[in-house]
């Protein structure tokens, strides 16, 4: 079965938080690529200063050279708010049930899972890949909902992921960087170099777009 990893985010902008993550879940979970959803208008998030164009464009540099990444533009072309459940759905018409669709995600942002747009359906058309954080909640602040929705989901076995086409949450260690978007727009706001926070050629664009007020990067 095809197995693919879903990375949806703001990407506000993309960093190697986000690039390492994915890297390291495509080798421990054996997938056979992994989707960058970059959200239009994200529910949970004030709007982006940045628009979706520029964030799009950061996140294409991003991945450029990485066979295993694809950009997914699905959710700038619809209007409203971008709901991961709607994602999904689209998803699930393209690939039927053939294809094992993961949603990556870090721990913060399932601390917040029931808060989502028609969250309990979401396990009905993807498995979820959890990454720890660092300096984020951990699962001692889940709430006795979440905590037994995962308890109710979890496998210890990777291979289960590749069987079934929805349904599972596992959890995955990674490298922790604690590196944050919000961050990095804070340091080019203060004229600071977001340097080896992010690739190259995403420093270039943001530096030739003056993007987050950085007149350099
Ligand atoms: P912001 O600081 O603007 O809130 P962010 O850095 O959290 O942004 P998002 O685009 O919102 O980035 O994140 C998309 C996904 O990537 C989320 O699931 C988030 O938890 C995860 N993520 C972001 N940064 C990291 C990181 N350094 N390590 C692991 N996961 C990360």
């Amino acid at each position: 079965m095809q197995t693919i990893g879903l990375l949806g985010g703001t990407f506000n902008p993309i960093h190697f938080g986000h690039l390492r993550m994915a890297q390291e879940l495509a080798d421990s979970l054996s997938l056979s690529a992994v989707k960058f959803i970059p959200s239009a208008n994200p529910p949970h998030k004030p709007p982006p200063q940045v628009s979706s164009e520029h964030r799009s464009a950061m996140v294409q540099l991003a991945i450029t050279g990485n066979s295993q990444f694809q950009f997914d533009g699905r959710e700038l072309s619809r209007a409203g708010a971008s709901y991961t459940v709607e994602t999904l759905e689209s998803l699930r018409d393209e690939f039927g049930d053939s294809a094992s669709l993961i949603l990556i995600m870090g721990s913060d942002a399932f601390t917040k899972l029931n808060t989502w747009h028609r969250w309990q359906e979401l396990i009905q058309l993807c498995h979820i890949a959890l990454v720890q954080r660092p300096a984020s909640t951990n699962k001692e602040s889940l709430t006795k909902e979440l905590e037994t929705f995962l308890h109710n989901h979890y496998t210890e076995h990777v291979e289960d992921l590749h069987e079934s086409s929805a349904g599972l949450i596992t959890m995955q260690a990674i490298t922790p960087l604690e590196i944050s978007s919000t961050a990095i727009r804070q340091a080019l706001q203060l004229k600071h170099s977001a340097r080896y926070l992010m690739p190259e050629n995403v420093l270039d664009y943001i530096a030739a777009k003056q993007l987050f007020s950085a007149v350099s990067a």
